[in-house]
């Protein structure tokens, strides 16, 4: 990671002007930097690009088009008693392409839309269109629970949607109603399936792993994925929870997994880096078959190489999962006339205060007032 000195001028200026001290090295909440639009300082960084104080250029971005949800996962959701965003709170489909078309002139490639369960937003295949038109994105891609997903994937096709990820924890009803207390395993399966459809589509499964829950599921859920030779992917349980259930104890570790599976099927080989941006380390079983990856965020954490900026659905930037800034792009995306270099201004804020990493195995560590549905992951 480079020195914060060696930093053109231009990228220490506002907001957190070259601290590198161990302290700004972990998420700590920053009274002086949270929901400010301060920065008459520069406008751009010196490359043009939104780079933070340690050097990494930041050219992805996670849209939030909902907070709502049609089923309730243990790991996100709380049971009962969830109040989501009102309608008119959430950023209209053109202050997210205002918002998409800022971030892309400052180097931003890559964008995913997220939620909440995204294809709960109508209409959302428009948003697509209108996101696949702008010049120099060049990754539009979708993550879903993927129960709405097989009446809705051809108009995402036909609009331009590039990759997908669909979240498959289980392939057994009774473990999915107790993981999401909702029915309709059926109903991720058929999306998977409509969506295998299109084979220009890239697709991933997304499994998440509870002890105490469906760790029994994971031989069947390799196995799926290989029949179908896409690549599925680990993620270890992270403290985004709204119950606040996390655990070290609930949490199945990457490294865990990778033995239990070796164990079933052989040993597992590790595949080279293609993006050191990418979260996941693949493996690939040394008999052959598809890739298997693994998102260890917890217990091996990828902030060094990370990239990554979000939106979420009110209009909040936030420059890390775990973090407890936020900056308030909606005030500037809904005055009009817009004034773009105002919410340039707030990117580069953002993203210069970002830290180093994420801190969750420090003693002091306290989880973001948000949980994973509301930040969207
Ligand atoms: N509803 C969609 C879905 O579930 O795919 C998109 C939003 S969901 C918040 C995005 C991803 O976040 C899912 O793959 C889900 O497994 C993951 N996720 C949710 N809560 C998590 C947690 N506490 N730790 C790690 N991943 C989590
Ligand atoms: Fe909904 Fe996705 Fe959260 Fe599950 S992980 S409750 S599907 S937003």
């Amino acid at each position: 990671m480079s020195d914060v000195t060696a930093l053109p001028v231009a990228n220490r200026l506002p907001i957190v002007a070259g601290d590198s001290s161990p302290a700004a090295a972990r998420q700590e909440p920053r009274a002086a930097s949270r929901m400010t639009t301060q920065s008459a300082s520069p406008i751009k960084t010196a490359s043009g690009q939104l780079v933070d104080r340690f050097g990494r250029v930041h050219r992805s971005l996670r849209v939030s088009v909902i907070d709502a949800c049609n089923i309730r996962c243990q790991y996100c959701m709380p049971a009962v008693g969830v109040q989501f965003l009102p309608r008119e709170h959430l950023l209209s489909f053109d202050h997210i392409e205002r918002f998409v078309r800022t971030a892309v002139a400052l180097g931003i490639s890559k964008v995913r839309l997220t939620g909440g369960e995204p294809l709960l937003r109508p209409e959302l295949h428009s948003l697509v269109a209108r996101l696949r038109a702008i010049d120099g994105l060049q990754q539009l891609a979708l993550t879903t629970n993927g129960m709405l997903l097989d009446n809705q994937i051809d108009s995402l096709v036909s609009a331009g949607l590039q990759r997908i990820n669909i979240s498959l924890d289980t392939l057994s009803e009774p473990t999915f109603r107790q993981l999401t207390r909702r029915e309709g395993l059926d109903r991720v399966l058929a999306g998977i399936e409509a969506t295998r459809r299109f084979p220009q589509l890239e697709l991933r499964l997304n499994s998440l792993v509870l002890r105490d829950v469906n760790l029994d599921d994971i031989y069947d859920l390799v196995d799926f994925a290989q029949q179908r030779q896409c690549t599925l992917r680990f993620i270890e349980f992270m403290p985004l929870d709204s119950d606040r259930q996390w655990s070290q104890a609930r949490m199945v570790r990457g490294d865990e997994l990778r033995g239990l599976l070796a164990e079933r099927f052989g040993p597992l080989l590790r595949c080279a880096d293609a993006d050191p941006s990418q979260p996941s380390s693949d493996y690939q079983f040394a008999s052959g078959g598809g890739r298997v990856g693994f998102i260890d965020s917890v217990s091996q954490p990828f902030c060094a190489g990370c990239d990554r900026l979000r939106l979420t659905a009110d209009g909040k930037l936030r420059n890390c999962l775990f973090g407890r800034d936020e900056w308030d792009v909606g005030e500037v995306l809904r005055k009009e006339p817009f004034d773009s270099r105002a919410l340039q201004a707030l990117l580069c804020a953002g993203t210069l205060a970002k830290h180093a990493a994420h801190g969750i195995d420090a003693p002091d560590f306290r989880p973001p007032e948000r949980a994973m549905y509301q930040i969207g992951g």
